[in-house]
């Protein structure tokens, strides 16, 4: 049933990138769409080339002419080679669907890659179709033949089905979402009607670009800067209805909804690297500006502003009596430091899951509970998924800590705290770290505040370690050329261990978890007072051991458990504060850091964390900003 016309084109191109496909089923990747009165081929790639930093394995893109011709292009690999393709041969036509692949059914391949052709029909999808067998084996019985594994292609022929009875694209599309089980974002496109496209958004974003006289849809605002500003999120169970000059939009039930339009602050370089190497590098340095914006507004010059938090937030903060945090990777590790300042200085009880765990557990609500998620993309599938059963659970109120306006969790939170980081599009998370833990330490003082917990002295003192902040981590982000050379020990290693203790675990957890990402050493973060319970077993010369030793009231015992490793010939690099007293030996490498503010501390010495892994990745010669197998956003489960 495939449509094949000598205007279809194909291109194979290799190129020898390819992802490691596990049987998980994690990512969604980039989807970006155009009608316009120009030709939309380079928008579409332009578009693709800004969704890159998401991860993907193979990319393609589709467009139609008022002659009603399809002209089709996919590859394997960057988009870099999609664009010599479209160049050699250029597309035109002023309608047009593209999309990154993330495979999640059927290998990468030309054949796999979206667009997906059926009839006259043509999608690229983001998600998962769950009951995709099902469907596969109903559209067989029809007459239909596949020529890829995905579940994408049953989408395809569905909508070629649906169509021959229906009146319209958009009710074929309306008909088909209602035989769908699974996640996507989706946009179709259809041969004889060039002059509109057809959006659909369950559980995978998409957003509407609002040009003149030209629309554009993309799975991220970002991939639509250089067209556009303005941008209408579409919500779950939206289909969306674009042509040059109209936008219509549709709820689940298929009644006509308005949905607000609004213009980005997102800047239109904030997908070019400028003059550093690697986003992640960009970002790392982003850090003094980015904290100075999570605060902005927020805090005075000695207090916080409870009001700042949100509408309503007061009064919800006076409630609480305890918090449960749920989060994943990075964002977790963010809600582990938090938790010990919520109890150490707001004197609430704070517990910390991870989404996918919470989510699969028959958990017991206390009363009186805030439910805080933290998210950079605020489209953490599991993080999502343990919002909306959490709200059906009882929980007092739902706070989400997250980067991206407009997203899922804010949109479905009761209370949103933007941590304004900016984009970000390195894959290991470094600035979405530190902002989140700045807006969490401001909230541990709004609820301080909120409960008559914290001292007026105390509120200053740490909102004056807070304004120190971004003047002290462009100090840290000096030690870059040091931490450069340490580095260089990591060359031949495969190996790592993090150590550190109270606040300073979750900060060995996030360092363990940057090395791994992006250096695929094998890293792992202890408490450092587990030690010996397991891990001195694996202390030798060939395993580095990184400790995190400010001048706190732990640091004696953190002295014992460098003398430990010491003691069996392990290889030390010890992040200290110049007051702490350690001095180089054999097997030591002390790395001295300025005193600074304890309460601020782990978000300092995360900085020099960021340097040490980055550096041992640029040794190690991988992929930065794309690590092998991982992608941004894990909007899929
Ligand atoms: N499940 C689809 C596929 O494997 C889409 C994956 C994606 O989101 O990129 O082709």
């Amino acid at each position: 049933m495939v449509w094949t016309s000598s205007a279809l084109k194909s291109a194979v191109i290799l190129n020898n990138v390819f992802l490691a496909i596990s049987g998980e089923q994690k990512v969604m990747c980039g989807i970006v769409g155009a009608v316009a009165q120009r030709d939309v081929a380079e928008i579409l790639i332009n578009g693709l080339h800004r969704l890159e930093y998401r991860g993907y394995d193979s990319a393609g893109l589709a467009v139609v002419n008022l002659q009603h011709e399809l002209q089709r292009v996919r590859c394997l690999g960057k988009v870099k080679a999609l664009n010599e393709a479209v160049e050699k041969s250029p597309l035109i036509g002023g309608t047009g669907i593209a999309h990154t692949r993330w495979a999640t059914h059927g290998a990468p391949s030309e054949d796999n890659a979206h667009p997906h052709v059926s009839g006259n029909f043509a999608v690229v999808h983001n998600g998962i179709i769950e009951n995709y067998e099902e469907l596969r084996a109903l559209l067989k019985s029809r007459g239909y033949v596949f020529t890829s594994q995905t579940d994408t292609e049953v989408i395809a022929h569905l909508v070629e089905w649906e169509m021959r009875s229906a009146g319209s694209l958009l009710e074929a599309v309306q008909n088909v979402v209602k035989q769908l089980t699974g996640a996507y974002g989706m946009v179709v496109m259809d041969r004889m009607h060039p002059e509109h496209l057809v959006a659909a958004r369950s559980g995978s974003p998409l957003v509407i670009g609002l040009g003149i006289g030209e629309n554009f849809l993309a799975s991220d605002q970002l991939a639509l800067l250089s067209v556009t500003r303005r941008f209408i999120f579409l919500e779950e169970g939206d289909i969306a209805e674009i042509t040059r000059r109209s936008v219509d939009i549709y709820d689940r039930d298929g009644h006509k909804v308005e949905r607000e339009a609004h213009d980005s602050n997102l800047e239109n370089d904030a997908a070019e690297k400028g003059k550093h190497r690697h986003f992640m590098q960009k970002e790392i340095y982003e850090q003094p500006t980015a904290l100075i914006n999570t605060m902005e507004g927020r805090v005075t010059h000695n207090n916080v502003v409870v009001e700042a938090i949100g509408n309503g937030a007061k009064d919800i903060l006076e409630k609480v009596e305890h918090i449960q945090i749920v989060a994943c990777g990075t964002s977790y590790n963010s809600g582990m430091v938090s938790r010990y300042w919520f109890e150490s200085v707001a004197g609430v009880s704070c517990d910390v899951e991870i989404a996918s765990e919470f989510r699969y557990r028959k958990f017991v609500v206390r009363p009186n509970s805030l439910l805080i998620t933290i998210s950079q993309s605020g489209e953490t599938a599991d993080t999502l998924a343990a919002l909306r059963l959490a709200k059906e659970k009882g929980y007092m109120a739902a706070m989400t800590i997250c980067n991206v306006a407009g997203s899922s969790l804010v949109r479905e939170s009761d209370l949103a705290f933007m941590t304004r980081a900016g984009v970000e599009i390195g894959v290991a998370s470094t600035k979405a770290f530190t902002t989140q833990l700045v807006a969490l330490l401001m909230l541990v003082v709004a609820v301080g505040k909120a409960k008559q917990t914290l001292s007026t002295e105390k509120e200053q003192d740490i909102v004056k370690a807070l304004q120190a902040l971004p003047a002290e981590i462009e100090k840290a982000l000096a030690f870059d050329k040091h931490i450069e050379t340490l580095a260089e020990d990591f060359a031949e290693k495969n190996h790592a261990l993090f150590l550190g203790r109270g606040e300073f675990y979750p900060i060995a957890m996030e360092a363990s978890l940057k090395l791994k990402e992006i250096s695929y050493i094998h890293a792992e973060a202890y408490a450092a007072g587990e030690l010996k319970h397991g891990p001195l077993a694996l202390i030798d010369a060939d395993m580095p051991v990184i400790v995190v030793a400010p001048n706190n009231e732990l640091l004696e015992k953190i002295k014992s458990n460098i003398e430990e490793v010491r003691a069996r010939g392990g290889q030390l690099y010890v992040f200290a504060d110049k007051e702490a007293g350690f001095s180089e030996a054999e097997g030591m490498k002390i790395i001295t850091m300025p005193t600074v503010n304890d309460i601020t501390a782990p978000i300092y010495y995360t900085v020099p964390m960021q340097l040490l892994a980055y550096h041992i990745a640029l040794i190690k010669g991988t992929d930065v900003d794309q690590p092998r197998n991982l992608a941004k956003a894990v909007t899929v489960e």
